[in-house]
């Protein structure tokens, strides 16, 4: 089963300076549950590439297909379902939102899903799942360990259940042993069945994946 197909996309930023081909005729396909890792120098193209697969931006030219459907043939609802619900992201910088607690971040889209707050207890256990203790779960971002705020983000990603998960070196900003633990936590949730694509540049990261992508000035090597 196929849950993203790229058909021919190209990605080109109008500079003033010229066009900047981001992305050159990338045609690829990922299957349910794969691990694929996408590597490739700085300026190749990686997080172009991962822009596009979570739908956070519009390709130049050609399609781009989640779940079997056409992205673009999608409706507005569709599409934010597609970002909130099918898509669980995680980044570099956490990006998790320093006013809020850490309950609260991973609590966020769930509010935005179910137009609610979560009684069901699941903000409570994807925090117990990612090792964030209750006391630590009311603390801010700003208060918490670079390793700590990414298992936030973690469960953040997960609190909807995506179907696939994109990360952006998602440890980038940790030290190795905690990078390894963060590393371990995702393997496990791909060995789950989550679809899981990783943009790094850490060869150690790349050789656990099913399949490497290997980008180069935005086309596939
Ligand atoms: P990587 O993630 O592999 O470092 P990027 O996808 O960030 O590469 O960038 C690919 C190329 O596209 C680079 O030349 C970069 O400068 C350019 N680029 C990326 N985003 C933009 C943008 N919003 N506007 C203009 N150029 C961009
Ligand atoms: P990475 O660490 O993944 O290589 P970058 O620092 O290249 O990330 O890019 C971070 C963000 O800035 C990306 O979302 C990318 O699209 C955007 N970006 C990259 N290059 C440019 C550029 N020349 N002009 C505008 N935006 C850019």
């Amino acid at each position: 089963e196929i849950v993203v197909r790229l058909t021919d996309v190209s990605k080109i930023y109008p500079l003033p300076s010229g066009d900047v081909i981001a992305l050159d005729h990338i045609s690829l396909t990922i299957k349910k549950g794969e691990f694929v890792a996408i590597i490739g120098p700085s300026g190749s193209g990686k997080s172009t590439l991962l822009n596009q697969l979570g739908c956070l931006d519009v390709p130049t030219q050609g399609d781009l297909e989640i779940g079997g459907k056409l992205v673009r043939d999608m409706t507005d609802y569709e599409l934010t379902d597609l970002r909130l619900v099918t898509i669980g992201f995680i980044f570099q910088k956490f990006n998790l939102l320093p006013l809020l607690s850490a309950y609260e971040n991973v609590e966020y889209p769930y509010t935005l899903k179910y137009r609610k707050k979560d009684t069901t207890g699941r903000v409570s256990k994807l925090l117990a799942m990612v090792g964030i203790n209750e006391d630590r779960a009311r603390h801010k971002p700003p208060e918490l360990s670079g390793g700590q705020q990414q298992r936030v983000a973690i469960a953040r990603a997960l609190v909807n259940n995506p179907k696939i998960l994109l990360c952006d070196e998602p440890t980038g900003n940790l030290d190795s042993k905690t990078g390894i633990l963060v590393m371990s936590m995702l393997r496990k949730l791909n060995e789950k069945g989550k679809t899981l694509i990783i943009v790094t540049h850490d060869p150690g990261i790349a050789e656990q994946a099913d399949r490497i992508i290997t980008i180069r000035d935005g086309r596939v090597v």
